[in-house]
């Protein structure tokens, strides 16, 4: 069954698991621009990472028939010296005009200190202005539900359209809250963290399919980049028709991502 893997971080993945993701239906993903485990010494060190998402990983992935976009900002996690993240948030606007930008992603919150949230603002304001989408990142455990709330607060007051908008990590506590403001949602699958494939079927059994859409985040970290294939797997064991399962992980993200006049599956 085809599908869109809608955050992965192939920098961290192998060209092993480009061939094994095509040959489970793969035909295209979308990378944040996020932390690589461990922090950046320098702007440049941002400068050479796009680089990477814009010219190198887009021909890696095409060798398997993949199309391969991206995100970029600076992440909440290295966004707590402002300073040095206005220096990346300068070169951004060069980067958004390269033909796999999708827009300005993964922005949000980390710690929710008041230092990510004025750079979550720098950023949501560049992403408004350039009318960019925007791939939001959302805490981890006891953080998520007040930084989700905090980073939603943060679009509306800046007037990013909830439309255009894809709050991603969610989980039962915050699903609810997200989708009824009228943002789009991701569920990431990790196989002993945010979402396993049960409790994301779980999630889709209790909150419908509409403007719901789920993602390996595969990274450096404990992670699987078969994990959303896993999930049909799930869905269909669950006795789910097909169509449900190519919504959730085809056309949801297409219909999100289509949004973008770069982004084509042909
Ligand atoms: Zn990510």
């Amino acid at each position: 069954m085809k599908y869109i893997d809608p955050h992965i971080h192939m920098v961290s993945r192998t060209t092993d698991d480009y061939a094994r993701m095509a040959q489970a239906g793969c035909v295209a993903v979308t990378e944040p621009a996020f932390w690589a485990g461990f922090d950046r010494s320098s702007a440049q060190g941002f400068y050479d990472y796009f680089r990477q998402l814009t010219d190198y990983e887009p021909r890696r992935a095409a060798q398997f028939g993949i199309r391969h976009f991206c995100w970029i900002c600076i992440n909440p996690k290295e966004a707590e010296d402002p300073a040095f993240a206005r220096e990346v948030i300068k070169f951004i606007p060069e980067f958004l005009g390269k033909p796999n930008v999708l827009g300005v992603g993964e922005v949000g919150l980390n710690k929710n200190t008041r230092n990510e949230l004025a750079i979550l603002e720098e950023q949501i304001a560049l992403a408004v202005e350039h009318e960019q989408l925007i791939l939001v990142h959302t805490p981890h455990l006891e953080d998520k539900l007040k930084g989700t709330r905090l980073t939603m607060d943060a679009l509306e007051a800046a007037g990013a359209q909830p439309g255009r908008v894809l709050i991603d990590h969610v989980e039962e506590h915050t699903v609810g809250e997200v989708l009824g403001r009228g943002y789009w949602a991701g569920m990431t699958l990790y196989p002993d963290s945010k979402c396993t494939p049960q409790r994301a079927v779980d999630i889709i059994e209790q909150f419908g399919s509409e403007r719901l859409w789920i993602n390996s985040a595969g990274d450096w970290g404990v992670s699987d980049p078969l994990s959303v294939p896993k999930c049909h797997v799930e869905m269909l064991r669950r006795g789910h028709p097909r169509e449900l399962v190519e919504k959730i992980s085809y056309e949801n993200p297409r219909a999100f991502l289509s949004q973008s006049p770069k982004f084509s599956l042909d």
